[in-house]
């Protein structure tokens, strides 16, 4: 397969990474988080191949639910936001969805439309974080908002914790204790746990788990905490499509940022930021090559990148690249770059060709 860039998503692994997350939280339910294109890997395919053995899949917009919908998932789709606008909840009834509520604007929508096509609400409860979810205060206005409504309707009680991945966080117990306290002696079901909790916390598993980057094989806590039982999914590659020997004292790239400190043999390899490679990947940031680890040199441009193989034997035009994946952590490239996994793996642009395997 030697497309100019590709990414090969290999479907078995996430089977192992499922294994995985049911394995740690063998008593809880699994709501797959497959939102943003199951974080880049496609989120139809993904969908299909874990359909079997979770309880639903978590997208954010109602266009990721209807991709699911329409490539044949029945089983639950949560939609994160909720909805926003009047019109969404016809779209979400129509499509069957679970709603995360979060605000007392959508609750009451809800009752005075009806929860008819909504098979089970998420009740979302601002702990900590600050973005979405109900105030202690309003909190106490929604119980009895849906005391009163009797809806017909399933509901979870769930929450989000803003710094699972720094584990000792003090603003973890902070959240812990908010939501102990604000589900206390309710009758629903309980959901907090994303992957670095879900890794981390067992305590704090309850009745539904919602893993995300972890499905994909990439550590929730980074390049410093790799995670070796998962197995990454997605490996980017891309084709060495010049060779040129650049002498001592030479400069390469874009603004001339990377000088040759002894001659090097230099491969410009066919992908850039056009492609959703990060621009900000320094020299220095991590590929793997015929077997042997190299580095970056020079600046990314829009459509290539340099890097130096004066210590690899033999390389050819049309040797494949890989940036990230089975032998470069993506986790690693987001280090060099400031960034996270996350942002590499849903940033990569319609240039690329996708491959299942
Ligand atoms: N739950 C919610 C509400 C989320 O927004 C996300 C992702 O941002 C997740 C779970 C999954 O998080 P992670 O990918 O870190 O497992």
């Amino acid at each position: 397969m030697s497309s100019r860039v590709s990414a090969t998503v290999n479907l078995s692994a996430i089977s192992h990474n499922l294994d995985v997350i049911q394995q740690a939280a063998p008593q809880s339910c699994v709501l797959a988080m497959v939102k943003a294109d199951a974080y880049g890997h496609g989120a139809g395919e993904v969908a299909r191949v874990i359909e079997p053995r979770v309880g639903g899949f978590g997208v954010a917009t109602l266009d990721e639910a209807d991709v699911l919908r329409s490539v044949g998932i029945v089983a639950p789709i949560v939609l994160l936001e909720g909805f926003n606008f009047s019109h969404e909840l016809a779209i979400a009834k129509e499509l069957k969805l679970d709603l995360v509520i979060h605000n007392l604007i959508q609750l009451t929508e809800l009752v005075n439309d009806g929860a008819e096509g909504i098979p089970r609400i998420w009740l979302k409860l601002d702990t900590g974080m600050h973005r979405l979810g109900f105030s202690s205060k309003d909190w106490k206005k929604a119980l009895s908002v849906l005391t009163d409504a009797h809806l017909p309707v399933e509901s979870v009680v769930m929450t989000h914790m803003a710094c699972a991945d720094e584990i000792g966080h003090e603003q973890n117990q902070l959240q812990e204790q908010c939501f102990e306290e604000m589900s206390r002696g309710l009758p629903f079901p309980c959901s907090i746990a994303n992957s670095a909790v879900i890794l981390s916390r067992p305590d704090l598993h309850r009745d539904w788990v919602r893993p995300g980057i972890m499905l994909y094989g990439v550590s929730p806590f980074g390049a410093g905490q790799l995670v070796d039982s998962l197995k990454p999914v997605m490996t980017l590659r891309a084709s060495v499509i010049a060779l040129r020997d650049v002498e001592e004292g030479e400069w390469i790239g874009y603004g001339a940022t990377y000088q040759c400190s002894t001659p090097k043999k230099i491969a410009t390899v066919s992908l850039g930021y056009g492609d959703g490679y990060p621009r900000s990947a320094p020299s220095g940031t991590p590929c793997y090559l015929n077997g042997v680890y190299t580095e970056l040199v020079g600046r990314v441009s829009m459509d290539m990148l340099t890097v130096d193989v004066s210590h690899i034997p033999d390389v050819a035009l049309g040797d494949q690249v890989e940036l990230w994946g089975e032998h470069v952590p993506v986790e690693q490239v987001a280090a060099h770059c400031g960034t996270i996994g996350y942002e590499l793996l849903t940033g990569l642009t319609n240039r690329v060709a996708f491959h299942y395997v």
